[in-house]
């Protein structure tokens, strides 16, 4: 009998769970400790096929569809969320860079890109503009030999100082409205490029994040993403993919809180037996069960939906109840294990503040609402209208 090769995807999830388990888990707390990104873990992430999940293979990617790739984050989860939300943006950046980037940027990038030797990330936020990013300062002028000139400020930029590359969306005009944004790469060697100090995070401090200014950063046209017209259309697919990697890490998040209760609880005695016999702490985990079970389905069906028109919609829907749902779990997680649950070895705590943090990044779950709200109107214009009972509703 002749034995068939494993799929690509199920070898990159198991190189997944081993980063997750080896390199991710037992050095995370000491990562926040020294608060500085691991490089050598996210080289390691790189050697193990994790940087260039959905990049062509002739680019040195892995070519797994959104829909495979989008797994991994689950794997990487269980040990961060915070790790696995930044691999998720490179993952972003390079898929975007392998396949709108210009010739001469492929060359220069693309190999150094999906190998992880360099790591990009995403800079859309600005300081006064978060949900509201039409509202954006940062503008490119287009120079007559085709350069743009660059001047503004972003905020919230993770990997900020780390990346040697950063996907930056800016307006060309002052126009209002978005049919002039475009999205340029500039390399962190810019002359012009700075950042803020960083941010002073309670948590996941490995991660760093800042301002980033920009001052008369001139970049040569090969850099161009996205051309003008299509920064904003094409940031929002990006926003889209990690906001379903996001709901796939707190995935991992959730069963990491769940095994944690479950083997605190199935050895802490009490009542003359362990704490797990109790039915009102088996009831407490089996909602948390049920959410991740009902997690899972949600973030893989918006995962197979991504690039359809359903994309959009299912990714808020992932976006609006995963991370709620991780919240929650690690919440009662933490409850399950009464005093216990507040100590830092347990690290159920972590899990709460990534739950928080998850629910935020890449769109709140309040704009996922907006999301949602906006195609139940479209719905409701399709169906036929219910009579008002006379008196009912007028003015
Ligand atoms: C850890 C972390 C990493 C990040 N990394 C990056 C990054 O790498 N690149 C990048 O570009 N950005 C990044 N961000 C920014 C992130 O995408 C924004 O924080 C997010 O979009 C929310 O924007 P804001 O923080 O400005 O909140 P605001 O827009 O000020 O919102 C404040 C509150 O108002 C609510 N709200 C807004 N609009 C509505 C509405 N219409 N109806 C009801 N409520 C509403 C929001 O949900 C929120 O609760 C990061 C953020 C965090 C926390």
């Amino acid at each position: 009998m002749t034995e068939t090769a494993p799929a690509k995807i199920d070898t990159i999830l198991a190189a997944a769970r081993a980063h997750a388990a080896e390199v991710i888990a037992p050095n995370v707390d000491d990562w926040n400790r020294a608060a500085r990104w691991p490089r050598a873990a996210s080289d390691a992430a790189g050697a193990a096929g994790l940087t260039g999940l959905y990049a062509p293979e002739d680019w040195g990617g892995q070519g797994l569809p959104l829909s495979e790739g989008i797994r991994v984050y689950e794997e990487l989860g269980r040990a961060d969320g915070a790790y696995a939300f930044a691999l998720s943006m490179h993952n972003i950046c390079t898929f975007a860079g392998c396949g709108f980037g210009t010739d001469a940027f492929k060359a220069k990038w693309a190999r150094d890109l999906t190998s992880g030797r360099k790591l990009a990330n995403f800079a859309l936020t600005e300081p006064q503009s978060g949900s509201d990013p039409v509202t954006m300062y940062s503008r490119a002028t287009i120079n007559d030999d085709g350069t743009w000139t660059i001047s503004g400020a972003k905020a919230w930029v993770s990997l900020a100082t780390e990346a040697d590359i950063y996907f930056t969306v800016v307006k060309t005009s002052d126009v209002p409205g978005h049919k002039d944004m475009a999205m340029i790469a500039i390399p962190a060697d810019a002359p012009g490029l700075s950042f803020g100090p960083l941010y002073d995070t309670p948590s996941y401090r490995f991660l760093p994040m800042a301002e980033m200014y920009m001052k008369d950063v001139v970049v040569s046209a090969e850099n161009i993403i996205l051309p003008v017209g299509q920064g904003l259309q094409g940031s929002l697919m990006a926003i889209d993919i990690a906001r379903v990697s996001i709901a796939s890490g707190c995935c991992g998040l959730m069963q990491a809180a769940l095994d944690t209760a479950l083997a605190y609880s199935a050895n802490r005695k009490m009542f003359g037996g362990k704490n797990l016999d109790l039915e009102g702490i088996q009831w407490m985990l089996g909602d948390v069960a049920t959410e991740l079970e009902a997690s899972r389905l949600l973030y893989r069906a918006a995962a197979a939906a991504l690039g359809t028109p359903e994309g959009p919609l299912m990714a808020a829907h992932a976006k609006r109840f995963v991370p709620d749902a991780a919240l929650k779990a690690a919440n009662t997680c933490t409850q399950v294990l009464g005093g216990m649950g507040l100590l830092a070895p347990y690290g159920l705590d972590r899990l709460s503040r990534l739950a928080q943090m998850l629910k935020v990044v890449d769109g709140t779950t309040e704009i996922s609402r907006v999301v949602i709200g906006r195609s139940l109107q479209k719905r409701a214009a399709t169906l036929d209208p219910l009579p008002i009972p006379k008196g009912f509703g007028e003015a």
